[in-house]
């Protein structure tokens, strides 16, 4: 029982919500775990904010262009919202900026740590009983706190699903945010993220999105020492049936003999691998805290390769990190062309206030950022091209998740959702198909196909 369910006197009743979710997949599932938990407590979820009587917004804050759409956001919805209506704000940004917050948006009815996402009934009642001040809930919290029991940590697209295992993270990346927003790293325990699996197995999802801000670090804290190859291995003990797994951020430095023999000797777990990287001159990356050791970068690429022939790898770089010369760029175009990634984000360097890297001046001009943006996109389309059309006349499994004008769109084990390419396949397929293709063309980032009758 929800202790905080007990109905103090109410003046204001809430009997509805509408959560808008911004950010990335592990605030997606914030989301969906809020909601849950909001109607579990009787309140009913809408699909239009319009028709609620409370706005949630789960904002995003870990870099300035997703603080700005979050502000944004929430000042439409101020401006619109009905005098008996009421909005609060939740997630990073609200964490972030909890002591200006009613600076930056004015007409905010209360506020949630992004910490205590499970607590927002909490939040909800206090509005029931007052509204006429605004309520700003950020108790001092050393980290993540776990939602209530029960409440599932999944959030699912069509049949893919986003399974979150851990939240927060312990790694002092110079500018990185998160560890200053979420806190230390929470993993959640094995039995709670198998329970969610076999949930999402009897849906009939058939690709498990296992996310965290660094899934190699999973387990740690609660006692696994290289837990991910662990969870992975009960999971495949737990759903056999759910055709997908797929691995996204882990960090440089932390891939295990053990994780890549788990991932060789698996049909399921998917040959792919997303392994942020941020820069591959070693100075750049001293200077961002980061591992530095490219000849072990290299080695673990290069026995990842060996191990999983048909290993789709993406990864992510920054650039215009403060004092990057040309020299040091030059050796991160070297390392790309070298390594010849299947996906990769390029992303400019964002002064992030409070971070370490904020200290030291952010001395590379935007139009250089943005020159070594486009460069670097231009090589790695020529690449990623030259990738694609090694795969002419090969078969793939894709997961079809829409069709019109007589195709199909899907994804291929290559491909993670919104962030990688799809598969074009002629014809109209049911989405939600996993079916056996023909690659009949290729483009920079997607491929075409046929269906395999
Ligand atoms: S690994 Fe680094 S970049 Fe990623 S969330 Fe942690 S501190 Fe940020």
């Amino acid at each position: 029982m929800i202790e905080w369910a007990l109905h103090m006197e109410t003046k204001n009743k809430i009997t509805s919500f509408y959560i808008e979710s911004l950010g990335c997949a592990k605030n997606t599932v914030d989301s969906h775990a809020m909601e849950k938990i909001l109607i579990a407590s009787g309140y009913k979820a809408c699909l239009h904010p319009e028709d609620s009587d409370v706005i949630v917004v789960n904002t995003c804050g870990f870099i300035h262009p997703a603080r700005e759409e979050s502000v944004q956001t929430l000042q439409e919805f101020s401006k619109n919202k009905r005098n008996d209506q009421f909005l609060i704000a939740a997630g990073c940004m609200s964490e972030r900026e909890k002591t200006h917050l009613d600076e930056l948006v004015g007409g905010l009815d209360a506020a949630i740590s992004t910490r205590r996402w499970g607590e927002i009934v909490k939040v909800f009642r206090q509005l029931e009983r007052d509204a006429t001040t605004p309520y700003f809930y950020f108790p001092e919290t050393e980290s993540i706190l776990p939602g209530p029991d029960n409440i599932p940590g999944f959030a699912i697209q069509g049949k893919s699903a986003y399974l979150k295992i851990a939240d927060g993270c312990d790694r002092g990346c110079t500018y990185c945010a998160i560890p200053l927003i979420k806190g230390p790293m929470v993993s959640r325990s094995v039995k709670e993220i198998t329970n969610d699996a076999l949930q999402l197995d009897q849906l009939g999802i058939k690709e498990i999105i296992l996310i965290a801000q660094d899934s190699t670090a999973y387990g740690r804290d609660i006692g696994l020492d290289d837990g991910l190859p662990h969870l992975l291995t009960s999971l495949q003990d737990a759903v056999p049936n759910v055709p997908w797994i797929r691995i996204m951020y882990t960090f440089p430095g932390s891939i295990s003999d053990r994780l890549i023999e788990v991932m060789k000797a698996s049909e399921q777990i998917l040959p792919y691998l997303d392994i942020p990287l941020q820069h591959a001159h070693p100075d750049v990356l001293k200077r961002m805290r980061r591992p530095a050791n490219m000849i072990s970068v290299k080695q673990t690429l290069l026995k990842m390769r060996s191990a999983l022939p048909n290993l789709a790898l993406r990864t992510t770089f920054i650039v215009g990190f403060p004092g990057e010369t040309e020299k040091e760029y030059g050796e991160l175009v070297d390392f790309v062309k070298e390594i010849e990634f299947d996906h990769v984000g390029i992303f400019p360097y964002y002064h992030e206030p409070d971070t370490v890297a904020f200290q030291t001046e952010d001395n590379i001009p935007e139009e250089v950022k943005n020159d070594r943006i486009q460069d670097l996109a231009r090589i790695q389309e020529e690449i990623s091209l030259k990738k694609n059309q090694s795969f002419l006349d090969q078969e793939l499994d894709v997961l079809i998740e829409g069709n019109g004008d007589g195709i199909s769109i899907g994804r291929s084990y290559r491909d993670a959702p919104e962030i990688d390419g799809l598969v074009l396949v002629q014809g109209i397929i049911k989405p939600e198909e996993l079916v056996k293709v023909r690659i009949t063309g290729a483009l920079i980032h997607d491929l075409i196909a046929v269906i395999i009758k």
